[in-house]
């Protein structure tokens, strides 16, 4: 399916908050009559990856429309998958459209997931350790150790819920892997990233900056009301943290 491509351009890497954008089709695998593979030169989709769920949307141009119901990531190629709404898809000019109700709950959630990281740590005065997300359904982070205090997860939730209140941005910047090592001394997990030329920093303000790839808000006003549903022990030496944003 991407063999022989370039590498997708990723256009939600800079510019998260682009819910329409034109693209080239370079490559279209049918799929029975209903549905179909398709990999664009340049994406706004998310891939599944990273705690985040894929985007959905549209993909359409004169001749055809996609349903977009999962991106996949695969050599540095994004393919679309989904269901032929219309028409038959082929190379060449479209628009593209995310689901854009979807996408921006998942950037809040995202961005409260960093958020929950922060104020657990200082709610716990601990270094906090995450080890996985999953941010549709059930949403929670993951953390090595065991539970805090009922009061500690309390506390986390107002510290949250002031930061919130503040307004604190949420920056993106791409910098070189010298540069990022600088400026991540306290990111535990610097030492799993692969080997790239630029790696994306995020930081929200006041927050240790993080590499990320995800997608999210540009202030953490957006969040909402954030909420820690429950804590929940795991068998393997590690908990999650189950939380919901609302508006
Ligand atoms: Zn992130």
């Amino acid at each position: 399916m991407s063999e022989g491509l370039a590498a997708t351009e990723l256009l939600y890497l800079r510019n998260t908050e682009l819910a329409r954008a034109q693209a080239n089709v370079l490559r279209v695998v049918p799929e029975k009559r209903t549905h179909a593979y398709l990999v664009l030169d340049r994406s706004i989709f998310h891939p599944k990856g990273g705690g985040q769920p894929s985007d959905r949307g549209r993909i359409s141009s004169p001749e055809f429309a996609l349903e977009v119901k999962r991106a996949i990531f695969h050599q540095g190629v994004v393919i679309h998958w989904g269901r032929v709404v219309n028409g038959t898809p082929s190379t060449g000019p479209v628009s593209c459209e995310l689901d854009w109700d979807y996408r921006h709950l998942v950037m809040r959630r995202h961005t409260a997931a960093h958020l929950l990281d922060h104020c657990l740590a200082k709610a716990t005065s601990t270094r906090v350790e995450t080890t996985d997300s999953w941010l549709d359904s059930p949403c929670y982070v993951g953390y090595k150790g065991v539970p805090p205090a009922s009061q500690s997860l309390e506390l986390a939730e107002r510290l949250a819920e002031e930061l919130i209140k503040a307004g604190a941005r949420v920056k993106i910047e791409f910098l070189s892997p010298e540069q990022s090592k600088l400026v991540l001394k306290n990111a535990p997990n610097f030492e799993r990233l692969p080997h790239l030329d630029e790696i994306r920093i995020v930081t929200i303000e006041g927050c240790d900056p993080i590499p990320c790839g995800g997608t999210h808000v540009s202030n953490v006003q957006d969040i909402g009301k954030l909420s820690i549903l429950k804590a929940e022990q795991l068998p393997d030496s590690t908990f999650r943290v189950h939380f919901s944003v609302e508006s």
